[in-house]
Parts: C-alpha cells; sequence; structure tokens
C-alpha cells in the first residue's frame, strides 16, 4: 500500500523555523529536512519524498532564502525517504550531492533497498552522487565544516553529521544519527533481501561510537526522534528547548536499549562475525 504522505503530501506540512543560528526546520511532519546557511550559500540535509519537494522548496522562501544559492545536499542515508526529493531538486538549483559511499550502490545496484518497495512507490528519483562520503572526512561549506561520521547499521552506507552553528555570541555543536531505524534490522527483512545478521552487530557498535560525541543540539533524521514539533510549540518567552545537552546521550541510550530487548544479548544477537 502506498505510504499516505506520498498521496496526500500537504497533510504533513510543517511551517519551517529556525532551530537556533544558522540551523533551520525545513522538513516535514514524517521526514526530516534541515537547512544550514553557511554565510556563503546553503546546505541541505536531506531532502524528503519527491511528492514532498514542493513544500520544501515552499519552507525554504518563507524562511528568505532562495533554493537557488543551494550549494549542497547531504544525505543521512540512502532510503527513498531521505533522498527522494534530490534529483528534482538538483535539477532546479544545481547543487551537489553527498552520501556515505557505502549508500551509492543503492543508487546504482539494489534500488530494492531504498524501502521504496516498503513504502509502496517505485523508484524514479536516482541522483548522480557527486561526493561519496567516507568515514572521518570533513566537508567544508562556506563557513561550516560538516564532520562525518560513517555509522552503519541501518544502511550499510549511513553517515552521521556534526557541525558548529554560532551567531557572534553563542555557539552549539549540532548533531544527527544518520541510521537509528532498526527497521532494516529485523529477522523478515534480513531474509527479503538476502541482507547478513551480521548489520546488527554494526548497528550496535555505531551507537557505541557517537557516545563519546558532545552535542548540544541534537537534530532528527525523522521529526519524532528529537520530537522536533513539540520543541517547536515549546519555543516561547526565549526558551530554546533545542539546547540540551542531555538529549543525544538520551537518544543513544534509548536506542541501544530498543535493540538488545527486539534482538537479544552481544551473545546470540550481535556477536560480531569473524
Ligand atoms: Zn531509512
Amino acid at each position: 500500500m502506498t505510504e499516505d504522505i506520498c498521496i496526500h503530501p500537504w497533510e504533513y506540512h510543517v511551517e519551517p523555523f529556525r532551530i537556533a543560528c544558522g540551523l533551520y526546520y525545513v522538513g516535514n511532519s514524517k521526514v526530516s529536512s534541515h537547512l544550514i546557511d553557511t554565510g556563503e550559500g546553503l546546505v541541505l540535509l536531506d531532502t524528503a519524498f519527491p511528492q514532498t519537494v514542493y513544500l520544501l522548496l515552499e519552507s525554504i522562501r518563507r524562511l528568505g532564502f532562495d533554493p537557488a544559492d543551494l550549494r549542497s545536499i547531504l544525505h543521512c542515508h540512502g532510503h527513498y525517504d531521505h533522498f527522494g526529493g534530490t534529483k528534482a531538486i538538483v535539477e532546479l538549483t544545481g547543487a551537489k550531492t553527498a552520501m556515505g559511499i557505502d549508500d551509492e550502490f543503492i543508487l546504482t545496484e539494489r534500488p530494492e533497498l531504498s524501502w521504496s518497495p516498503e513504502y509502496g512507490v517505485d523508484f524514479h528519483e536516482s541522483f548522480v552522487l557527486d561526493c561519496p562520503l567516507r568515514d572521518g572526512q570533513t566537508l567544508t561549506i562556506g563557513k561550516i565544516d560538516i564532520e562525518c561520521v560513517h555509522t552503519p547499521g541501518h544502511t550499510p552506507g549511513s553517515m552521521s553529521f556534526f557541525f558548529q552553528i554560532h551567531d557572534g555570541r553563542n555557539e552549539y555543536a549540532v548533531g544527527i544519527h544518520g541510521g537509528p531505524g532498526i527497521n532494516t534490522l529485523t529477522d523478515e527483512y534480513l531474509a527479503r533481501y538476502d541482507l547478513s545478521r551480521r548489520t546488527r552487530s554494526r548497528y550496535m557498535e555505531s551507537i557505541e561510537k557517537l557516545k563519546a560525541r558532545k552535542v548540544d543540539i541534537f537534530i532528527g533524521a525523522h521529526p519524532d526522534q528529537n520530537d522536533t514539533l513539540g520543541k517547536r510549540k515549546r519555543m516561547i518567552n526565549g526558551e530554546n528547548p533545542f539546547i540540551d545537552k542531555e538529549a543525544w546521550p538520551a537518544f543513544l541510550s534509548q536506542l541501544d536499549a530498543k535493540a538488545r530487548a527486539t534482538f537479544g544479548t552481544a551473545a546470540d544477537g550481535f556477536r560480531p562475525a569473524p
């Protein structure tokens, strides 16, 4: 069955807003997209679905920006809900694309792994990956340095991003986990696409890898991961609930506990293969 957002995208509209400094939310109520004003052009983090591109472009404009100033589009991972809009936006703006190198094969060889079958849609929106990202790479775009951390599990090439934003007075470390979902780790999914259970141990290792990070503003690949919309509502009287050092470690602990509860302990679920 086709995912409802691909049929009634207008029902998922979210008024765009500034999270802090040059960081903005331009996603919908199902999938996050974030806009970073680098001071020398714009960076977009994920493009959601092809069907929601018009909402995304309108959100960018409503914030006073011009989509033509998009320089780069970064992707958390190679799933349809994060890159579906990319082809259209590249056609329109000429922005360069970046995604984890280990997810490039989804675009070129295994489109069925893009989760588009699960969304009940055909995959027609492949794009050319201009900048395949590797672990530890730093992308400098305008005045922003974006550190890329390979965090496989949800997909082979899931990429987490870390960068600093500042407004002259305050500076914040921003972080996003590029692939926290365990829906690609179930026995059923692994069997359907002939994938290895090793992805589960990779997933757990990725969580461990991210625990060392200090993050002031945790942003989600989906708005429910960090309660984007709830926090937006609580942005009153100068309060900014997005600035919360505890949100990142709390999220990682939740992921860890959920995966262990779902797939078992290290002894039977996550032992790395030899
Ligand atoms: Zn995904």
